[in-house]
C-alpha cells in the first residue's frame, strides 16, 4: 500500500494564531490500513483548551461578530473558497488517516460536504427571519405593545466530532455554528486530526475570521475535549460520537445547564417486505461494510419474511463474501480498515459474544489473512439472530449484519422499534405498505425503497438514545440560535 505525498497541518488554530501546544507536545497520527506513522500533530493540553475558550468568549463578547451578518457571509463564502484549493489535499490526507475508501471521498466523505455544508447555512444568513413580528399586543397597564421575537447566536460552542466521517460532521457543525453567529472550538477526534488543523490552516490564511471566533483544539488525550463541557464559559456542545461519551457530556454539562446537541449511535433496521423486489432489496444489506460499518445510520439489523430467510441468506453469504475490501487507496474498494486496533478488537470481541450467544455466522467473523497489516476485518454476516442478542442490540461499529426472521409487518415494526437506538431505517417493498409501515417505526431517518433522506438540507439525527437534537436543514441552524421576547409601548 503506497503512500501519496501531503503536506498537512501540525499545529493547532488559537485566537487567530496556528500554534503549537503549549509544552511542546505532539502525537502520531496513524494509517489505519498500514499501521504506519503519517505523521504529527500538536497534543493540546487542558491549558490550550482554556486558551481556546477564553479566546472564543472574548469573540463573541467583545467583538460585532455575532451581529454582523455580511462579515460572516464574507467569512463563510472565503472558508468555502479555501477549503475547495485544498480538495485534494483533503481528500488524500482523509485517505490516509481515516482510511475511508478513495471512492467514498468523492461522496459523503469530503465532495458531498464541499457541495453544501458552508454553502447552505452561508445563505441561510440571508434567507432566516432573524426578526418574527407579533401582531401588537397589550402591555402590563394596558396599553398597546409592539412586540417581536428576535432569534440570537447562543455564544461558545464546543464542536467534538468523531473518526468516521470527520469533514461531514465538522463542516455539518461548524459551518451552521458560524453561520448564526456563534464562535467555535472544534475538538476532532485523537485518530483524525489533520483535516481539523487543515481547516484551521486555511481559516488563519484565506479569511478575514477575527481572531478568537474560530479555533482548533487537537488533543490525543479524550479528557481535554472534557475541558469544554465543564466550563462555565461555554454555552453549547455540539457533539457526535458514541451514547456513553453523549451522556458523559450531558452529565458534566448539567452543571452549568449547557445545551447540548448530541447525534449518537444506532442500530438501524431494515425491513425487506414480502412483495419487495429481494434480488435489488437484499443488496442494501452491503451497506453494513459501507466505510467497514463506521457509520451511525447504517442498516445493520435485516429483517427480512421467515419464509424468504433461507434463500435471503443464502444470496446475503454469496454478497458478503464478494465485498470489494482492502486497500482504502484502490478506487473500486467500499471497504477499508476500520480506524484503530483498539475498534479492531471492540469488533471482533463483538463477533465472539455474537457466536457465543447462538447466532451462526455465515461468512467472515475474523481478520482477513491476504491483509497481513492494517486493522481489518472480514465482511462479517450472521444468520440465526435473535433480536435480544447482544449483537442485535449495540452498535458494533464494523463490518457486520445480522439477519433476522419476523412472521408479518406488525412483527417485524415490533422487532425494528425493540431497541435502546432510533437513529434511521429503511423500508422496502410495495410503495404504500413501506409508507405505512415506515410511518409506525421510531426513527429520525427513514428510507423507503432507497430514498436518501440526508443532504444539507435535511435534519439528521435520531429518537431515543440515538440523541437529541438535528444536524443539518433549518432544524439544525436554529438549534444555534436563541429566542428572544421583546415588547416595548407603541
Ligand atoms: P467517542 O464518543 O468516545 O469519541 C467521539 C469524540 O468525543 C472524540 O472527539 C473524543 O475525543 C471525544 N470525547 C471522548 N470522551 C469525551 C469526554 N469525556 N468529553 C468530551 N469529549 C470526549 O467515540 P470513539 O471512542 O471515537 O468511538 C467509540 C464508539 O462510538 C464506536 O465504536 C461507535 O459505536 C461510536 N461512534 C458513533 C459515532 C456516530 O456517528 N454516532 C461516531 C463515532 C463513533
Amino acid at each position: 500500500m503506497s503512500n501519496p505525498t501531503v503536506h498537512p497541518e501540525h499545529r493547532m488554530y488559537i485566537d487567530g494564531q496556528l500554534v503549537e501546544a503549549e509544552d511542546g507536545k505532539t502525537f502520531a497520527n496513524i494509517n489505519p490500513a498500514t499501521e504506519e506513522k503519517i505523521g504529527e500533530v500538536a497534543d493540546g493540553s487542558n491549558s490550550d483548551m482554556r486558551r481556546a475558550i477564553d479566546a472564543a468568549r472574548h469573540a463573541f463578547d467583545e467583538t460585532d461578530w455575532s451581529t454582523n451578518r455580511e462579515l460572516r457571509k464574507r467569512c463563510l463564502e472565503q472558508m468555502q473558497e479555501g477549503l475547495e484549493a485544498e480538495r485534494e489535499e483533503l481528500r488524500e490526507q482523509l485517505i490516509l488517516e481515516a482510511g475511508c475508501p478513495r471512492m467514498s471521498t468523492y461522496g459523503p466523505q469530503v465532495d458531498w460536504p464541499l457541495e453544501g455544508h458552508i454553502r447552505y447555512p452561508a445563505k441561510l444568513i440571508d434567507e432566516f427571519p432573524w426578526e418574527i413580528e407579533m401582531p401588537d399586543g397589550l402591555g402590563n397597564q394596558g396599553e398597546p405593545n409592539r412586540r417581536r421575537i428576535w432569534k440570537e447566536a447562543i455564544g461558545v460552542v464546543g464542536a467534538i466530532v468523531p473518526w468516521n466521517y470527520p469533514v461531514e460532521v465538522t463542516l455539518g457543525k461548524v459551518a451552521q455554528a458560524l453561520a448564526t453567529g456563534n464562535t467555535v472550538i472544534l475538538k476532532p477526534a485523537p485518530d483524525t486530526p489533520w483535516n481539523a488543523t487543515l481547516l484551521g490552516r486555511v481559516v488563519a490564511e484565506r479569511t478575514d475570521f477575527p481572531p478568537g471566533v474560530f479555533n482548533v483544539v487537537t488533543s490525543a488525550d479524550h479528557l481535554v475535549g472534557e475541558e469544554l463541557t465543564i466550563s462555565p464559559k461555554v454555552d453549547l456542545i455540539s457533539f457526535t460520537g458514541s451514547t456513553v461519551t453523549g451522556k458523559r457530556i450531558m452529565e458534566k454539562g448539567a452543571a452549568t445547564l449547557k445545551r447540548v446537541f448530541l447525534e449518537l449511535g444506532g442500530k438501524s433496521a431494515t425491513i425487506i417486505l414480502d412483495d419487495a423486489d429481494f434480488d435489488t432489496a437484499l443488496l442494501s444489506g452491503l451497506g453494513a461494510c459501507y466505510h467497514a460499518g463506521q457509520a451511525c445510520a447504517l442498516g445493520t439489523r435485516m429483517l427480512v419474511p421467515s419464509d424468504r430467510y433461507e434463500a435471503s441468506a443464502a444470496t446475503l453469504t454469496s454478497l458478503f463474501e464478494n465485498v470489494p475490501y482492502g486497500d482504502p487507496q484502490s478506487p473500486e474498494v467500499i471497504m477499508g480498515p476500520v480506524v484503530s486496533e483498539k475498534q479492531r478488537d471492540r469488533v471482533l470481541g463483538y463477533i465472539e459474544k455474537g457466536k457465543a450467544e447462538g447466532a451462526e455466522l455465515a461468512t467472515g467473523g475474523g481478520r482477513p489473512t491476504h491483509l497481513p497489516k492494517g486493522w481489518f476485518v472480514e465482511p462479517t454476516l450472521f444468520v440465526n439472530v435473535d433480536n435480544s442478542m447482544t449483537i442485535a442490540r449495540e452498535e458494533i461499529f464494523g463490518p457486520v449484519l445480522c439477519l433476522i426472521p419476523y412472521e408479518n409487518d406488525d412483527d417485524a415494526v415490533r422487532i425494528a422499534n425493540d431497541s435502546q437506538y432510533g437513529l434511521a431505517g429503511n423500508v422496502i417493498g410495495s410503495p404504500d405498505r413501506a409508507l405505512a409501515v415506515t410511518r409506525r417505526i421510531r426513527g429520525g431517518m427513514m428510507s423507503i425503497n432507497g430514498g436518501a433522506a440526508h443532504g444539507v438540507d435535511m435534519p439528521f439525527g435520531g429518537y431515543k438514545q440515538s440523541g437529541i437534537g438535528r444536524q443539518n436543514g433549518l432544524q439544525g441552524f436554529e438549534q444555534y440560535l436563541e429566542t428572544k421576547a421583546v415588547a416595548w409601548p407603541a
